[in-house]
């Protein structure tokens, strides 16, 4: 027999922590760190929660804005990777030094 208290996480908890970074991208722009100490979460949490945002927003009309990660040595955009994940190093340079990408919501027209 199923048990469905065994959920690691409850819905609501994840309705909350989304509205909390729905917030904090209003207030925006974020990166995935500042996400994660604003609302509370580990990072890598965060990415997983911004697809989902991203699609709720799509279906609202409005916009995540995604700035992509770029390479604080030789200024490569990592434009083509999954978005919402932070790149390890350049693949060009192989530095480690990344701007991580920031996120915001664009406004309402
Ligand atoms: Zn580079």
């Amino acid at each position: 027999m199923k048990n469905k208290n065994i959920e690691p996480v409850p819905q609501e908890a994840q309705e909350t922590v989304r509205s909390s970074i729905l917030s904090a991208l209003a207030s925006g722009p974020v990166s995935a760190k500042e996400i994660s100490g604003l609302v509370g979460i580990p990072e890598k949490e965060v990415a997983a929660h911004l697809e989902h945002i991203h699609l709720s927003l799509h279906r609202a009309g409005k916009r995540l804005i995604v700035q992509p990660a770029e390479c604080v040595k030789c200024g490569f955009l990592f434009e083509k990777r999954e978005r919402f994940s932070k790149p390890g190093k350049c693949p060009v340079c192989k530095s480690e030094s990344i701007h991580a990408a920031l996120f915001s919501v664009e406004a309402p027209a």
